[in-house]
């Protein structure tokens, strides 16, 4: 068996800010063209861990490698050369196009006085070409969406061609098309190009199912890092995030998958749950935003039903594994009018329609559609609203507007999931 190069080795690291500790006695290496994920609670040192990795943050204490070298001995030009960082929020303060703001990922190639060369004309489109960003090349940065803008540093970090990617919750900005796509694209770099992929992911789900190895990280030290197979079970996600969950295994796929399992707080009893059948209740699903309320009213003994979600898509895992009827659609596809009609006649059989606080792209905003036509009929429509709509608007504010007809015609709003029940 060959053995394959260590690319990264953190040894006994230790950061603080001011005095206090955020991160304590970390150990652990990473072989070339693997694909980790880091997962914890936030606030328990995931960023920072990333940060100090690339040498954004500096002075701590322990040792840190990357491709055998100790990164202290590395200036930022050598380091940028093997690990390119997409960070969670970012902010350039002039007014960029985005293909300058592409280019700049090239800056470690560039000599002081030099200029770009072909080859990083070519790195600079191929990158825009693999996050689709070619099309408004030259429109202004800051003008852009946040899925827009988070695509374009996605491209930036690309043209960097580091052998090693930092992926601090790259994904959270986009909808649901777009974080399968990227985590498609992560996939294939890592295959096909032997990228060592280390990330910090939005969607655990989407994390587990497509990571080798995941780092637990708890209160600024390492918990776990180990395969999903190994180290991902309801104690150990119940130790770092200190939420039930139910991880069972996708009977189609066979993957790992977590879900929340929620304790409606009171105990409603066998009777109630035998009432609870008769009533029936389609949610609207996408980017796993519908999962803990399947599991919540499918516990509680309703009647549910869910639509229309992508074939990728974790909701649509949770509405297998429960064996809730579900309106599907193909991956990375609008949904399509025989799918619309399909939800449509979900919501017609059903008493009371719950709207989760998914993300709106175009391919998915006909699920709102729906939603309004079910309150034009008159059904009874929850509304969970728990991130703001104007955040999870891709639409350009098409889908905020309809949004806001919805609850302006009827709509019961609600803010948590916990608030559900207590509306049925
Ligand atoms: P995560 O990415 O897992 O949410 P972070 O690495 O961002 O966690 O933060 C770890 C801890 O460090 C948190 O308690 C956070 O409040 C603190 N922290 C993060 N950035 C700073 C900063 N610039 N100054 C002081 N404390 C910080
Ligand atoms: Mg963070």
């Amino acid at each position: 068996m060959s053995r394959k190069r260590k690319i990264l080795s953190v040894k006994n690291l230790d950061f603080s800010y001011n005095q206090n500790k955020v991160l304590d006695n970390i150990s652990f290496s990473v072989e070339e063209g693997s694909f980790i994920s880091i997962l914890g609670p936030n606030g328990s040192g995931k960023s920072t861990l990333v940060n100090l990795i690339s040498k954004v943050l500096r002075g701590y204490e322990g040792k840190i490698e990357v491709g055998g070298r100790d990164i202290e001995e590395l200036d930022s030009k050598d380091i940028a050369k093997m690990v390119a960082v997409v960070p969670q929020y970012t902010n350039p303060g002039f007014s960029f196009t985005v293909a300058e703001m592409v280019m700049m990922g090239r800056h470690p190639y560039i000599s002081r006085f030099g200029t770009e060369g072909k080859e990083d004309f070519d790195a600079v489109s191929g990158a825009m070409e693999k996050t689709e960003i070619l099309p408004f090349s030259n429109r202004k940065f800051t003008e852009l969406s946040g899925g827009e803008k988070q695509r374009v540093i996605m491209a930036q970090a690309l043209a960097q061609d580091s052998s090693i990617l930092l992926l601090d919750e790259p994904t959270s900005h986009l909808d649901i098309n777009f974080q399968i796509e990227f985590m498609n694209l992560f996939l294939s770099l890592n295959k096909k190009e032997n990228k060592t992929i280390i990330g910090i992911f939005h969607d655990v789900n989407l994390a587990i199912q497509n990571s080798k190895k995941i780092m637990l990280l708890k209160e600024g030290r390492i918990f776990n890092f180990g395969s999903g197979e190994d180290i991902i079970n309801r104690e150990s996600i119940k130790s770092v995030f200190g939420s039930d969950v139910f991880v069972g295994r996708n009977p189609v796929t066979k993957k790992l998958y977590v879900s929340p399992v929620f304790n409606p707080g009171v105990d409603r009893g066998i009777s109630s749950q035998t009432a609870n059948k008769y009533l029936r209740v389609h949610i609207i699903g996408g980017g796993g935003a519908a999962s803990p309320v399947m599991n919540l009213l499918h516990s509680s003994g309703y009647t549910v039903s869910c639509g229309v979600i992508n074939t990728l898509d974790t909701d649509l895992d949770t509405a297998q594994m429960l064996g809730i009827p579900y309106v599907t659609e193909a991956p990375f596809s609008p949904i399509s009018f025989v799918s619309q009609n399909k939800n449509i006649e979900f919501i017609k059989s059903s008493d009371v329609i719950i709207l989760p606080a998914v993300e709106f792209g175009s391919g998915n905003f006909s699920n709102l559609v729906s939603v309004k036509e079910a309150i034009n009929s008159g059904k009874k429509v929850i509304v969970i609203d728990e991130k703001n709509i104007r955040e999870r608007d891709h639409t350009g504010g098409k889908a905020e507007k309809l949004y806001r007809r919805i609850i302006e015609d009827g709509a019961i709003v609600v803010k948590s999931i916990n608030q559900v029940l207590r509306h049925l």
